[in-house]
C-alpha cells in the first residue's frame, strides 16, 4: 500500500488537503548530527509526537521536511505567533455566498491527510490554543471540532512535531510541563564544525576553504554570547553569507549583511563583530 495514502475507507477530497504538502520527491539535504533520524522514525512507528528543542536556524525545519521524505509523508508547517487561535489551527465556519462552510485548518487537514503536522515556535502560541494539541498526543489521538460535533481519529501516519527554542523562555512564554510532557523530546543546536562546514558548503554552493572560513566566524561570534548577543548565528545565516558569496559579493560584505547586521542594532557589539570579521576573513 502507498504509505502516503488515506488510511483505508477514507477518502480526502483534494479541495481538504489545501496546504497539505505532498511527499518530497526527491531527497531533501540533511546532515545528521546524532542518532535523530532512528529515534524520530521509533517515534512516528510508535505514534509518539516528538518536539525539537534548539535555537533558531540549526536544522530543525528541514529536519522535518527530510523525515516526510524518509516515512513517504505529506507534510504541514504553521508557523506558530501570539495571535494564533484554536480556531486558525482547527477551522471555522466561513459564510460564502450566503452560504455557511466549514473550512478546515492547517491541524484538521494534516490530521485527516495523516501527515506530519509541524508546529514552529509553539511557545509563540497562546495556552488556550496549545491546548486543543492535548487529544492529539495522547494515545487515543483524537481531534475534537466542537462548532461540527465531528470527533475525528488520527490515521496511523499522522504524527504531531513541535519546536520549542529554549533560549527565547521566559517567566511568561514558557510550554506549561503538562504539554511539554506529551512529547519526545529531541534536542538540536548547531552541528559541529566539521559538519556544519559540510553544510555551507553544500547549500551556500561554496568551497570547502570559503566553508570553513564562515564557519570559523561563527564559531568566534558564538563566543559574543557572554559579552550580550542575545542571538549568535545561526547555521541559516551561513548558509546565506555563503551565497552572496558565491555570486560574487566579496566575503566582508557577505557577512556585515548577511551575519552581522541581522543579528544587532546595538553599536558596541557590531563594531566587535566587525572586529571578529576583519580578523577572521
Ligand atoms: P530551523 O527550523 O531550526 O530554524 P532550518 O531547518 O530552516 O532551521 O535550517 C536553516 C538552514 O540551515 C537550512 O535551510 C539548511 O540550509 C541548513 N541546515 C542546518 N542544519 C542542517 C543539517 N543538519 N543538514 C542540512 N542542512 C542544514
Amino acid at each position: 500500500m502507498d504509505p502516503a495514502a488515506p488510511a483505508p475507507g477514507r477518502t480526502v477530497p483534494a479541495a481538504l488537503l489545501e496546504g497539505v504538502r505532498p511527499p518530497p520527491s526527491r531527497e531533501p539535504f540533511y546532515l545528521p548530527v546524532g542518532r535523530e533520524v532512528a529515534i524520530f522514525e521509533a517515534c512516528h512507528a510508535s505514534r509518539l509526537p516528538v518536539m525539537l528543542k534548539g535555537p533558531t536556524g540549526c536544522g530543525k525545519t528541514r529536519f522535518v521536511e527530510h523525515m516526510a521524505w524518509r516515512l513517504r509523508r505529506p507534510w504541514v508547517t504553521v508557523a506558530c505567533h501570539d495571535d494564533l487561535s484554536a480556531s486558525d489551527l482547527i477551522g471555522r465556519y466561513l459564510v460564502r455566498a450566503s452560504e455557511t462552510v466549514w473550512q478546515d485548518g492547517p491541524l484538521t487537514r494534516a490530521v485527516r491527510a495523516g501527515a506530519l503536522c509541524y508546529l514552529d515556535e509553539i511557545v509563540e502560541a497562546r495556552q488556550d490554543t496549545v491546548v486543543v494539541i492535548h487529544p492529539l498526543t495522547d494515545d487515543r489521538r483524537l481531534l475534537p471540532i466542537d462548532e461540527t460535533g465531528e470527533l475525528i481519529e488520527a490515521p496511523p501516519g499522522f504524527q504531531l512535531i513541535v519546536s520549542y527554542n529554549p533560549g527565547y523562555q521566559h517567566v511568561l512564554k514558557d510550554l506549561k510541563i503538562s504539554t511539554r510532557q506529551r512529547f519526545v523530546a529531541l534536542e538540536f543546536d548547531f552541528p559541529p564544525p566539521e559538519l556544519e562546514t559540510r553544510i555551507v558548503e553544500h547549500e551556500g554552493g561554496v568551497d570547502h576553504a570559503c566553508a570553513t572560513e564562515l564557519v570559523m566566524l561563527a564559531g568566534r561570534l558564538r563566543q559574543l554570547r557572554d559579552r550580550g548577543l542575545a542571538e549568535v548565528p545561526s547555521t541559516r545565516l551561513l548558509v546565506a553569507a555563503a551565497r552572496l558569496i558565491a555570486h560574487g559579493v566579496s566575503p566582508a560584505d557577505a557577512c556585515r549583511t548577511a551575519v552581522a547586521a541581522p543579528l544587532t542594532d546595538e553599536a558596541d557589539l557590531l563594531a566587535a563583530i566587525h572586529d571578529v570579521i576583519a580578523a577572521v576573513l
